[in-house]
């Protein structure tokens, strides 16, 4: 059984007490364990703190060039990540690459943002925001707002599904940023993250105290954080909110953003046709989105919005693309779809679909048990590939996390898509399959302020378009409402949480020489 150890003050601690167990969920077979009892959060804390001095004096092209280390040093175990990915997470070798290739691909790009900054910016290493404002009736007297980065430490909570990608993408904007991180990975799945952090240090790439980990509970080290750490947290909607509301938090100003769970749609506009190039990019984001991580993406679709004139066809072509899936042990060839990742999520999901198919149509799957390919017989965590058509009190509540959608029907209107998009309550990305620009026009305008992203996706684009399911470092993740009101990624737009915006009232010749702004 491999031993995951925290690391922390610059050594690696293996915790005291009752162990957890990581499980293989294709065969339900032990194969790592931790526990981070003992850790000494305080300690790790103010090591954290202590080495954000020498990150901070990096310019942004000198930690971008840190960032550039990390991807090729994981690039470089690539395969020996994706292996682990497929026996921690009942991932097939396609997720695996999702989640590994995804962390190696944004370190990357955020260290390209970091080397186009350090271009613009030179060795300064603080953000202008705006230009230099006239405060007085004398130009002399200006203002100008700063973004300098806080002298804190960023605490990074990750869900379960992506363990590579998860981990890296807050790690890459937090370093970038100039700010030291403790990462937590979900217990269930840390084994990846484990083994990256492991090869990080080992390779020393990375300045020393910029990136600890905890495996394991978080013991007291949230209850220590202060006004310039922060809490980077994504999982479920219910942690969020327990975790926001901490008495410690408000009174000690811990800033916290929220990445929560959503129920995400996609809204086939009346004006696509039945075959067609959007047509079919729709139905293969749906399939996509169901069976990529057995459905456990954040951003996958859980609603299906379908006028009438669209409904029977979409349903059809739906079931004939999942009658493909094979479903079973993720290293087996000709597997298509593995097991969820854990037993909560086996019984979890299965109860969902049971709650949302209550008065409604089970069109294919259902929450009945599943013997996996080449899985020994009961074991591991299947679970059918579900179409439900029909709305009941669940279907914009309940986030089913796992292979899953309900077909829905709408008026065809741009109005009624935003108010179906709406009863979702806040989503992270949304995709609209239309090519009517009035249409589309009055659908951006009604759903985006339910939406953290939005795919416009006309025929013209239908072919190229990236899906719904996939986050861009250079384009925002986050939603609002239910999705935890959290922001991340977006380019530079990251960095901005890690930073305090300051509005500086001054002498324009003074500001102008600091700020290399002036003549
Ligand atoms: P979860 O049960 O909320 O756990 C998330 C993380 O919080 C885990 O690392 C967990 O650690 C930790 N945690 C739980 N209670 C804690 C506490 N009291 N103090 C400190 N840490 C605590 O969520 P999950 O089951 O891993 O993930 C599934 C959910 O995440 C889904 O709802 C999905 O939609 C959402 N998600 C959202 C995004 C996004 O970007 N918006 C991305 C991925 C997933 P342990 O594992 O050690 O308990």
């Amino acid at each position: 059984m491999i031993r995951l150890e925290s690391f922390v003050s610059g050594r690696w601690v293996a915790g005291a007490g009752r162990l957890a167990t990581l499980v293989n969920p294709a065969t339900e077979e032990g194969i790592a364990e931790t526990s981070s009892e003992g850790v000494d959060f305080g300690d790790a804390l103010a090591h954290g703190r202590a080495a954000g001095a020498a990150l901070r004096a990096l310019t942004f092209a000198d930690r971008a060039g840190v960032l550039k280390a990390m991807a090729k040093v994981l690039h470089t175990h690539r395969e020996e990540l994706l292996d682990l990915a497929q026996r921690n997470g009942g991932n097939t070798r396609g997720d695996a690459k999702f989640d590994v290739d995804g962390a190696i691909g944004t370190l990357s790009a955020y260290a390209v943002t970091g080397e186009q900054l350090g271009a613009r910016v030179g060795d300064r290493t603080f953000l202008l925001d705006g230009d230099a404002i006239q405060l007085a009736r004398n130009p002399r007297f200006v203002g100008q707002h700063i973004y300098t980065t806080r002298p804190g430490v960023a605490v990074h909570i990750n869900a379960f599904n992506f363990p590579a990608w998860g981990t890296f993408e807050k790690v890459a904007v937090a370093i970038l940023a100039g700010v030291p991180v403790i990462t937590k990975p979900a217990t269930a799945t840390a084994l990846v993250t484990w083994r990256a952090v492991r090869l990080l240090v080992e390779s020393g790439c990375m300045p020393v105290g910029a990136l600890q980990l905890v495996c394991g509970s978080t013991g007291n080290l949230l209850s220590l954080l202060g006004p310039q750490d922060h809490l980077a947290f994504t999982g479920s909607n219910a942690t969020g909110s327990a975790l926001r509301s901490s008495p410690g938090f408000a009174q000690n100003a811990v800033r916290v953003a929220v990445e929560a769970d959503s129920l995400n749609a996609a809204v086939c506009g009346p004006d696509i046709e039945i075959g067609g190039e959007a047509w079919s990019t729709l139905l293969r984001n749906v399939v996509q989105d169901m069976t990529q991580k057995t459905g456990q993406k954040c951003t996958a679709v859980r609603r299906v919005f379908l006028p009438a004139s669209h409904a029977g066809a979409f349903e059809e072509a739906l079931v004939d693309a999942l009658s493909g899936v094979v479903v079973g042990d993720p290293t087996t060839d000709g597997v298509t779809m593995g097991p969820v990742s854990t037993s909560s999520q086996l019984r979890d999901a299965r109860a969902g679909i049971s709650l949302l198919a209550e008065g409604n149509r089970v069109v294919t799957g259902g929450p009945a048990a599943l013997d996996g390919k080449n899985a020994p017989a009961g074991k591991g965590y299947y679970v059918r590939p579900t179409v439900i058509s029909g709305a009941n009190s669940h279907t914009h509540d309940l986030e089913v996390f796992g292979p899953c959608v309900s077909l829905l029907p709408y008026d065809g209107t741009a109005a009624g898509a935003a108010s179906a998009i709406g009863a979702g309550k806040g989503s992270l990305v949304s995709s609209f399959y239309a090519d009517d620009r009035a249409w589309i026009g009055e659908v951006i305008a009604g759903a985006a302020p339910w939406l953290g992203r939005m795919l416009i996706c006309g025929s013209k684009v239908a072919d190229m378009a990236t899906p719904p399911g996939m986050v861009l470092p250079s384009m925002i993740h986050g939603g609002p409402g239910r999705a935890g009101g959290g922001e991340e990624l977006g380019g530079e737009r990251g960095l901005l949480f890690y930073m305090q915006k300051t509005a500086v009232a001054g002498d324009r010749v003074v500001l102008g020489k600091i700020f290399g702004t002036g003549e």
